[in-house]
């Protein structure tokens, strides 16, 4: 792929633009938003029709995939190793993001009437996901379209991967599964609609034999802010969709299918988790700082003490007073993480 232009001026960014989600006009709500990777800069719109904030110019820039997996900055690299050792890795999974366990619940209700689901995860990634299902007697495949991603979670897990696009693969496997997932993913792609409506193609409609099935798909939760919030997110190219609970509806709409969304009440109240930040809803702009250099290296803008401090909570807390970072405690049926449930008629 080629290098994103980084100097964008006015004049190709207009004050409204077609949403690429409805079709509507989406207003300019941040002109230099910085990139993910140094020195690129992006715009952001936000459509009021559908509640939605997108980056343009509409660009992926794959690189900071191979520069993010290959590099170890994620720390969902830690992950295939960590769950190799843990007795339990669906448990592990469960305790260490809100979004698996958000989708653990589901599949875990859904098998309480359901037998022998068929399960597919789509962006499996490195893979430990999928294997944390097979491994607890769900029989899941994961598939990606990184090449690099699937050799890794074979070589690690086993065949439980295939490298492929998510369009093609919807062709070959119409209505074949009981449940669809797919974690932090959709913010990634630039084609968020015919994204899902691949999802949606491989799972079960409701008029199925044995009845229909669940097309999970999280994402970071815009609702969870203000309605003045810009980009609380990660930064573009990275992600390239801010999307709301309206959004989801907009295209639960477009795919002839019913939605529902998580409720994190009992997620809140068993983990009183306190984030970094002040009450969302008072969070106006968020913009970051890139997260990469110009050749891909990660620029850490941690202090080497509050790394050090991360690891021990009560100094880390104590660090957080002094400095003034502020916390705040979710609570309530709204998380941070937008968890919907489609489900096809
Ligand atoms: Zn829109």
């Amino acid at each position: 792929m080629k290098k994103i232009k980084s100097t964008q001026t006015e004049e190709v960014f207009p004050e409204f633009v077609e949403c690429p989600l409805c079709g509507a006009d989406a207003r300019l709500v941040e002109k230099h938003c910085p990139g993910f990777i140094k020195p690129d800069m992006f715009s952001i719109y936000h459509c009021p029709a559908c509640d939605t904030q997108f980056s343009m110019p509409r660009i992926e820039n794959h690189k900071i995939y191979e520069y993010m997996y290959g590099r170890a900055y994620s720390h969902y690299r830690c992950y295939p190793k960590e769950i190799k050792k843990a007795k339990n890795p669906l448990q592990y999974l469960a305790n260490a993001e809100p979004a698996y366990w958000a989708v653990i619940k589901i599949i875990q209700e859904t098998a309480a009437y359901k037998k022998d689901l068929k399960i597919l995860e789509i962006g499996s990634g490195l893979g430990y996901f999928t294997y944390a299902l097979n491994h607890a007697g769900y029989q899941t495949t994961g598939i990606d379209i990184s090449e690099s991603g699937v050799a890794q979670a074979r070589q690690t897990f086993g065949d439980y991967y295939l490298c492929a696009d998510v369009t093609k693969w919807a062709d070959k496997h119409k209505e074949e599964y009981d449940v669809v997932f797919s974690v932090e993913t959709i913010e990634h792609v630039s084609e968020a609609l015919p994204f899902l409506r691949s999802i949606a193609a491989c799972c079960k409609p409701r008029k199925a034999l044995g009845g229909g099935g669940k097309i999970i798909v999280t994402t970071p939760n815009k609702s969870a802010y203000s309605s003045e919030a810009v980009w609380c997110n990660s930064l573009p190219p990275f992600h390239m969709w801010w999307l709301s609970e309206t959004s989801m509806h907009y295209m639960a709409k477009q795919i002839d299918a019913s939605v529902s969304f998580m409720d994190w009440s009992e997620y809140h109240r068993q983990n009183r988790c306190a984030v970094r930040m002040k009450n969302p809803k008072e969070t106006v702009r968020w913009l970051r700082a890139p997260f990469l250099d110009e050749n891909g290296y990660a620029i850490h803008s941690k202090s080497a003490l509050y790394k050090f401090l991360e690891n021990i909570p009560l100094a880390k807390r104590i660090f957080r007073k002094v400095m003034r970072i502020p916390e705040y405690r979710l609570q309530g049926s709204r998380g941070l993480i937008l968890c919907t449930v489609f489900e096809r008629e």
